[in-house]
């Protein structure tokens, strides 16, 4: 386990020199704790009841854990073991799904993400990510005062973050359920996906700026910011990609929330509300996520139309590995 750990700090400071990726950031306690086996041997995994598995790991024996999904077929090569923020363990095989087939019907969907609702469909549904409830958050809010009268290094502390991590741990994992069903729901329903393409890591990190040049209107972005990744969206438009290679069409996001999707004509002053579209030219009203979803799906479906000749849609093969996470027993 420590050679594997060896190994992959050199691979992370190789992939730094490279200049593809960030330096290795310092290991915290509590935090990213785990390790990796790879090189398993055939029967290192092994089922013992219809829920429950084990697991051979080096120097400490067979582990039990639950099985929680189906382990890949033509066995498991390496694993990961980890304990998140609330103290779960988790063991992970890597494998690489089949992807979703398109239903083949050759229909078009735009996907408008928003702040108010985490995504509008040219449909006309509109999505919520689940969040914590109102009593979830005024528990986590005096957990969080308890906390900041805590002493450092006192019990009460330890106890009170446990417990503060345990009730994030749920929203996240609510976030991510939410995510992997629209995901497939999406993948399943339409031929092609399409998407805004918003770099979100560079909005998140351009709201602040530099000391030479600061950011404009830090704070609304920082809300903004707040908002999607409070919503999962970099998550989703990952997930719809592993899930439908070759299906997701990401759009220029210009003008998309300004353009009526009756007459294209563009005009900020069409934008009535967050909510609200009211186009000045035609009159033409709509709810302004859904009337942007709209007229991603047009633009998706124009170069769909410009493509024509091209591979088939929904052909290519996932190259991206992804892990399955199981629970430990
Ligand atoms: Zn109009």
């Amino acid at each position: 386990m420590q050679q594997q750990a060896l190994k992959d700090f050199a691979q992370a400071m190789t992939n730094f020199f490279g200049g593809t990726h960030r330096r290795p950031t310092w290991r915290k306690r509590g935090q990213g704790e785990g390790f990796r086996i790879v090189a398993v041997k055939a029967g290192d995994v092994r089922r013992v009841s219809r829920n429950a598995g084990e697991v051979k790991v080096p120097k400490v024996g067979w582990v039990r854990f639950r099985w929680s999904r189906a382990v890949p077929g033509g066995g498991v090569k390496s694993y990961r073991i980890t304990r998140d923020a609330a103290g779960r363990w988790h063991v992970a095989f890597a494998a690489i799904p089949q992807p979703i087939p398109a239903p083949g019907t050759g229909e078009v969907v735009g996907v408008d993400r928003g702040v108010a609702v985490s995504a509008a469909l040219s449909t006309g549904e509109l999505l919520n990510a689940p969040a914590l409830r109102d009593t979830e958050k005024t528990r986590l809010l005096r957990l969080e005062r308890k906390l900041a009268r805590a002493r450092r290094g006192s019990n009460r502390r330890a106890t009170v973050k446990a417990t503060i991590a345990k009730l994030k741990a749920r929203e996240a994992d609510r976030r991510k359920d939410w995510v992997e069903k629209t995901s497939t729901g999406l993948a399943r329903r339409f031929d092609v996906i399409a998407v805004e393409d918003l770099k979100i890591t560079g909005m998140t990190r351009s709201a602040r700026g530099t000391l030479a040049a600061p950011g404009r209107n830090v704070a609304q972005k920082a809300g903004l910011n707040r908002g999607i990744l409070a919503n999962g969206w970099g998550r989703l438009v990952a997930r719809l990609e592993q899930k439908a290679p070759g299906r997701v069409q990401k759009i220029n996001p210009r003008y998309t929330s300004q353009t009526c999707n009756a007459c294209r004509h563009i005009a900020g002053e069409s934008r009535e509300s967050q909510a609200l579209f009211l186009c000045v030219a035609c009159g033409h009203q709509a709810n302004a996520d859904i009337n942007a979803a709209c007229n991603i799906r047009d633009t998706a479906a124009g170069h769909a139309v410009a493509a024509r000749g091209g591979p088939p849609l929904g052909g290519l093969v996932n190259r991206e590995p992804q892990r399955d996470l199981l629970l430990v027993g």
